[in-house]
């Protein structure tokens, strides 16, 4: 099962991704994670990546594709992956296509922007032992202090409210031609991200078959 996943930061994509991952035995391909990665390894791929990204310049779509392309080999594919984080944009997605046949399911988790920047802004780290929080959905036991270590919890610099707004314009300026671009191929299945993360799942499973 080849899948993709798209939605906006904080739609709860790692947490359908990872029970995805549980049900159906895929592997887990994120460009990001990989990219760092493979910057920290220093690999010929990693330096390119790193004097690009150096630069200010966005990675190539022939770097990303290259990187999947060698990824999507490995022995924990073979039942499938999820990709996320890849395809971006719809030339990415063509590109995938030509690489792969083409994805069995593009899942799109929607939820309305407003719901999102109240989820980024609410969320917490502890800069001691990096611990994480949400205020909503995973709150402190004491307001503003770590659980683990006491620490007074921070923000991060991208989950403030003006970051956060400038992230999901990126979003649908970049996601909005993709999801035309599967829907168009009949692959995209898209479902409300407010329902609550068990019915997200119930709702996903029933999509793809047991
Ligand atoms: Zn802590």
């Amino acid at each position: 099962m080849k899948l993709v996943l798209i939605g906006a930061p904080a739609a709860g994509k790692g947490t359908q991704a990872r029970k995805l991952i549980d049900k159906y035995k895929l592997a887990y391909i994120s460009t990001g994670d990989m990219l760092r990665e493979e910057v920290s390894k220093g690999t010929a791929l990693g330096l390119e990546a790193k004097s690009i990204m150096a630069s200010g310049a966005l990675v190539s779509d022939e770097l990303i594709i290259a990187i999947v392309r060698e990824r999507i080999k490995a022995d924990d594919c073979k039942n499938g992956f999820i990709l996320d984080g890849f395809p971006r944009t719809v030339v990415q997605a063509e590109k995938l296509d030509e690489l792969i046949g083409s994805v069995d399911k593009a899942i799109y988790i929607n939820c309305p922007d407003e719901a999102l920047l109240k989820r980024i802004t609410a969320r917490q780290t502890c800069p001691k032992c990096g611990a994480s929080y949400n205020k909503i959905s995973v709150p402190p036991k004491v307001p503003d202090i770590c659980d683990v270590c006491g620490e007074k919890l921070t923000q991060r610099k991208d989950d403030t409210v003006e970051a956060g707004k400038a992230r999901l314009e990126t979003f649908h300026k970049q996601s909005e031609p993709l999801v035309d671009y599967y829907k168009k191929q009949n692959r995209l299945f898209e479902v409300d991200g407010m329902i609550g993360i068990d019915n997200v799942s119930s709702a996903i499973f029933a999509e793809l078959g047991d």
